[in-house]
């Protein structure tokens, strides 16, 4: 058994309350393969939805009430005197079928026969053209609570989307080896004064990739066809990060998206006093004469003291990101065997770059991909957005995304938006319309933001004090936090205490003592809208008790994931007003952005108001409802 499996049956974490900590969907293969042989059948759920074929013959997902997830086969008649294990591992026969347990590593050879069964499969992730042209970013924190309310949006609208994704490190635990032996690192975080460990929500990036395919079979989301993508988000180039490239690639191995991240190495690189004699020394001159002659014929200008700047500020940067691109594309190709399963779409975010992205360093940056063979699908420059508000003046923002635009267009390339959540509809549609829809929007915290109001408006009385205890948590982080020795921690603190006291009427005084402001705070109604519930909430996920400790934070211990089952553990009512919230955001940033049609989004939004149940939800995920017929 894994050690990653050992550890959580020891503690009693499960896949039904704790799902995508392991790779694996199959913590127990014994105690589920007992249950599938006859002795207990009757607690195995079978997935009708799930069927489908490849040239074995006829597969199903099964699943018994801890969560642990197997395949179930139909062997093809003509197949049954051959090798029968289709390839999967630790397979067992029973009766006219074989049963496997979903391993991360059952999951990869199943790729390899559906791709290569059908092109046209939609159940694993995919790079086609049109999502690396245009789509919405969809951060899934709530990992299993989360996708079927994707599936949902993305079959109402008839749109594709990068429907999982998350950054590794930061957010998702790149290797469950690593972090069973302390070995994750931290990431500092100055608003709240400290280092929390990466991977601060609980999940890993292998158990996050499985999960996502499986969320489809269950609903049966892959029925429409409807290609969708994961991305790797903010993968670290350089910097501390080289010691560890090969665990990074290794765990995206089915991601089929990945955004480059370069500020790693940025951050230790300076630029030489002599940068053109630098660039002619360091820098093959074919290259550099290709990047100058293709910024020319796109009509662009260039000025020769910043070009011989930014080249040499960014080369080594650029030169790491060639070998990670030749080491993702070198791991595909050696685990998949047909072209589409090996394809993965390639974004480059800039936006860690001080100060707004000049559109000379955009086009130089995307002619140097280009002639080092790694075409970008996105490109994400700055704008100067700040996470969850809106950007103030839209025709400031019209200018700013016109003159990156006018560079993107030029190499077929897309704009991507980061730090994307919370802006306002007026600042969507400017988005959409400038770039005639060749963009993506990158939302993820929003959608803890969604568990929150969807909790506090639950009736359910565990929701509700889930909801408390959240609250509560964040109240006190703040309260320390304004009275903080940390200046910036302080700062920052009493920023988003005065905004939540302003918000109620009241006056922003109180910070005579600790007491005081508790006092004030606690005297206001628990809202979603509390500034400091919003910035400090994603701590609690994995908050070791829930306490609103500094050293309680990202905590991979049992503890941190016997907390992090509380949101695993919610009512029917909440997970169906968090599907709900979060299908809600989807078809309203499909509709600003001009992604999907005015007429489908209000029938999506009607749809949405009418369901009573998750089920009732769930239902219509896969088959279009009468509403979906005008698709295409
Ligand atoms: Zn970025």
């Amino acid at each position: 058994m894994k050690s990653i499996n050992r550890f959580l049956l020891d503690h009693g974490l499960h896949i039904a309350n704790n799902p995508c900590v392991s790779p694996d969907f199959c913590l127990d293969w014994d105690a589920l393969a007992a249950k599938a042989i006859g002795r207990a059948a009757h607690l195995l759920t079978i997935y009708p939805h799930s069927r489908f074929e490849t040239a074995c013959g006829t597969w199903e997902l099964f699943e018994d009430e801890t969560g642990d997830c197997g395949w179930r086969l139909a062997p093809n008649q003509r197949n049954t005197s051959t090798d029968s294990s289709a390839g999967l591992r630790d397979g067992l026969k029973v009766d006219d079928h074989w049963i496997f347990p979903a391993t991360f590593e059952n999951l990869l050879a199943l790729k390899n026969l559906v791709q290569a069964h059908d092109s046209s499969s939609t159940i694993f992730p995919l790079a086609t053209a049109e999502l690396g042209r245009r789509s919405l970013g969809i951060g899934a924190r709530f990992t299993t609570l989360h996708w079927p309310a994707v599936d949902w949006a993305m079959g109402a609208l008839g749109l594709g989307l990068t429907a999982n994704q998350n950054s590794i490190p930061r957010e998702l635990v790149y290797d469950v080896d690593a972090m069973l032996a302390g070995r994750l690192d931290t990431v500092p975080f100055p608003f709240i004064g400290t280092s929390v460990p990466e991977g601060h929500q609980g999940q890993s990036v292998e158990g996050m990739s499985h999960g996502c395919v499986l969320s489809k079979l269950k609903t049966g989301f892959h029925r429409r066809k409807i290609p969708w993508s994961f991305n790797a988000d903010h993968q670290p180039i350089g910097g501390k990060f080289d010691l560890r490239e090969a665990e990074l690639v290794h765990g995206c191995i089915l991601a089929s998206y990945i955004t480059f991240d370069l500020s790693p190495e940025l951050a230790l690189t300076h630029i030489p006093a002599d940068a053109r004699g630098w660039v002619s020394s360091h820098v093959p001159a074919l290259l550099v004469e290709k990047v100058k002659t293709r910024i020319a014929t796109a009509g662009l200008p260039l000025d020769e003291t910043s070009f011989n700047r930014l080249l040499a500020y960014v080369w080594p940067a650029i030169e790491k990101m060639k070998r990670r691109d030749k080491a993702y594309t070198a791991a595909r190709e050696k685990m998949f065997s047909t072209e589409i399963g090996r394809a993965y779409l390639r974004e480059l975010s800039i936006d860690e770059l001080p100060g707004l992205t000049a559109p000379e360093t955009t086009a130089i940056m995307l002619a140097l991909c280009e002639a080092l063979e790694m075409p970008v699908n996105f490109v994400a420059p700055a704008f100067g957005f700040q996470k969850n508000s809106p950007y103030a003046d839209n025709a400031a923002l019209r200018v700013l995304i016109e003159k990156q635009w006018e560079v993107c267009r030029q190499f077929e390339t897309s704009i991507g938006f980061h730090s994307g959540s919370g802006k306002s509809a007026e600042n969507y549609r400017v988005m959409g319309e400038v770039t005639g829809g060749h963009l993506e929007i990158k939302t993820s915290g929003r959608y803890t933001y969604e568990m929150g109001r969807a909790l506090s408006a639950s009736a359910d009385a565990g929701d509700r004090a889930l909801w408390l205890d959240w609250h509560a948590f964040t109240l006190d982080l703040a309260v320390d936090g304004a009275f903080s020795e940390d200046e910036t921690e302080r700062k920052m603190a009493r920023c988003f205490v005065t905004d939540s006291l302003m918000r109620s009427g009241l006056s922003p005084e109180p910070f005579s003592s600790a007491s005081e402001l508790r006092k004030a705070l606690k005297a206001l109604p628990p809202d979603p809208d509390h500034m400091f519930w919003f910035e400090y909430n994603f701590l609690y996920v994995l908050a070791a008790g829930g306490r609103a400790a500094k050293a309680a934070l990202g905590d991979h211990s049992a503890e941190g994931y016997l907390q992090r089952a509380r949101f695993y553990s919610i009512s029917d009512e909440g997970r169906l007003l968090f599907s709900k919230n979060v299908a809600g955001y989807i078809v309203f940033l499909a509709e600003n952005t001009g992604l999907a049609p005015a007429h489908r989004c209000a029938a999506a939004r009607a749809s949405l108001k009418n369901y009573t149940s998750l089920d009732m939800m769930l239902n219509d995920i896969p088959q279009p409802s009468g509403d979906d017929r005008d698709r295409g």
